[in-house]
């Protein structure tokens, strides 16, 4: 039998604002432990939480980046549950009437593009932290992430392969960083991605029992966490067996997924509305302002670079995947107006170096005042192509400017027709017998002898003018 995947996913994102959801506490990564705290993320009695605008206006930005309905009015609800780092004994969240709904993203898989609906989108805190000792045997509390603020995205069972998924997560991430609201680190946990997936008879139309797969800290544990499961899944059913419906964890290290618990209900967080809080009631205006000053977002910008540059689409989905690369990308063609070029040498030597090194465009050691200058090299003809593949790598390794690299190892090229003419007059008296082939008609040779003259030039030798040289000598008898 053929089964079908289906994916449904729920991606938390910390949100990049200066202080807490309900606090005035920093929420910097990276203080000393339980530093930023207060009475109210402590979750001290008596204490009253105040909603941070700035929490609003970043989750109405990617409600409306995904065409989400703006609920009119919403409020926050009490997730209750017991847990060491979540002091209050409560997580303030939303429940039955979330900050927006039914929206979309459209993604482009190989079957083309796959509209992919959003639940919901809405507003929570984050808990606190554990730290386990196991020399000491002990654990540690750190409540610096507790009322840090995150939007929860949920989508519909739309997505149908593990690779969808990930392409799925990756455009979000994206977008999160293109309205610049995330920092979108998945190992630094500021953006995490619960999957739900089920399988089922292909062409049925009813959903399969579902299992929900945690701690998948990257793109590429979550297509492996989720090709795993679907293959557990099918076996399972094969051998006549049945899905059971829990909370598995992604163990990247034995690239498998393991059973956490069985999946809990949502009435046993006993969900309520809070009182501390005010119902949140929208106003229009607010909306169409944020509406109004939305940046351009990856597949907008996309469409604009295959416009305005000419370039493949292929070109643009790499150049725009992340706004810092395509920042890098419009920086070199000012400098350097062939867009295509510019672009085959991003998607090639650079992007091979980064990745080598595993390192984003914004650590990128290699300036696009540095790149375009060892492109004008190759214009003006003082490198060749090849030898610029070279001068790259020592550029990128040591932060050097083209001309300096060249002119060190001198490594100009050679355009100098008499002394072209020079060498190649003594590659063809070292070979006799291959002049005599060639002249002869074997004129295959000819790759032979520019090889031999590039060789002899250390490759400086201007290849074009190598090639219409040796033709001429060649046909002199
Ligand atoms: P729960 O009540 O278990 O939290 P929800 O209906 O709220 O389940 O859905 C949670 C997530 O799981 C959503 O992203 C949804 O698209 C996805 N989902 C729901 N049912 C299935 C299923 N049978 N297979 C795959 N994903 C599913
Ligand atoms: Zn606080
Ligand atoms: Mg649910």
């Amino acid at each position: 039998m053929e089964y079908e995947t289906v994916i449904g996913l729920e991606i938390h994102a910390q949100l990049k604002t200066e202080s807490k959801i309900f606090c005035g506490c920093s929420t910097k990564f990276g203080a000393p432990p339980n530093h930023n705290t207060c009475p109210v993320c402590l979750g001290m009695p008596g204490v009253l939480p105040v909603l941070n605008r700035k929490v609003v206006e970043y989750t109405l930005s990617m409600a409306l980046a995904t065409h989400c309905t703006i609920a009119p009015f919403s409020r926050f609800a009490r997730k209750n549950y017991f847990y060491p780092d979540l002091p209050k004994g409560y997580q303030i969240s939303q429940y039955e009437l979330p900050l927006s709904e039914h929206g979309y993203v459209d993604i482009r898989t190989k079957e083309g593009v796959r509209r992919v609906g959003i639940t919901r989108i809405h507003m929570e805190e984050d808990a606190g932290k554990l730290i386990h000792d196991e020399r000491k045997n002990v654990s540690y509390v750190d409540f610096n992430r507790t009322g840090v603020p995150l939007i929860e995205i949920v989508t519909e069972p739309d997505l149908r392969s593990a690779e969808e998924a990930a392409t799925f997560t990756r455009n979000l991430r994206a977008m999160l960083q293109y309205l610049e609201i995330c920092d979108g680190n998945m190992e630094e946990g500021s953006l995490r991605c619960d999957a739900n997936i089920s399988i089922r008879p292909k062409g049925s139309r009813e959903l399969g029992v579902k299992t929900e797969i945690k701690n998948m800290n990257s793109f590429r544990f979550v297509q492996r966490a989720l090709e795993y499961e679907a293959e557990r899944q099918r076996e399972i059913l094969e051998d006549g067996g049945t899905i059971v419906q829990e909370t598995r964890l992604w163990d990247s290290a034995k690239n498998a997924t393991f059973s956490m618990r069985t999946k809990e209900y949502a009435h046993d967080y006993r969900y309520f509305p809070d009182p501390d809080l005010v119902p949140l009631a929208i106003p229009q205006e607010w909306i169409e302002q944020i509406r109004a000053s939305l940046p351009e977002l990856p597949e907008q910008k996309k469409e604009r670079f295959v416009r305005e540059y000419g370039i493949p689409e292929a070109d643009a989905e790499v150049l725009t995947s992340s706004r810092a690369m395509a920042d890098y990308y419009e920086s070199c063609v000012r400098l350097f107006p062939q867009a295509k070029t510019v672009s085959n040498w991003i998607m090639t030597e650079l992007l091979r170096e980064l990745k080598k090194d595993e390192r984003e465009i914004e650590d990128c050691p290699m300036t696009p005042e540095a790149l375009t200058g060892l492109l004008r090299l190759i214009e003006d003809r003082t490198i060749s192509g090849k030898i610029a593949k070279g001068v790259f790598e020592e550029m990128y390794r040591e932060g050097r400017s083209a001309l300096e690299v060249v002119e060190e190892k001198g490594l100009r090229q050679v355009t100098d027709e008499g002394q072209i003419r020079a060498v190649i007059r003594q590659v063809l008296e070292a070979h006799p017998k291959e002049v005599v082939d060639y002249r002869g008609g074997k004129e295959k040779l000819l790759g032979f002898f520019v090889g031999q003259v590039m060789k002899a030039t250390q490759g400086k030798a201007n290849p074009r003018m190598v090639n219409q040289l040796l033709r001429e000598e060649l046909n002199r008898e």
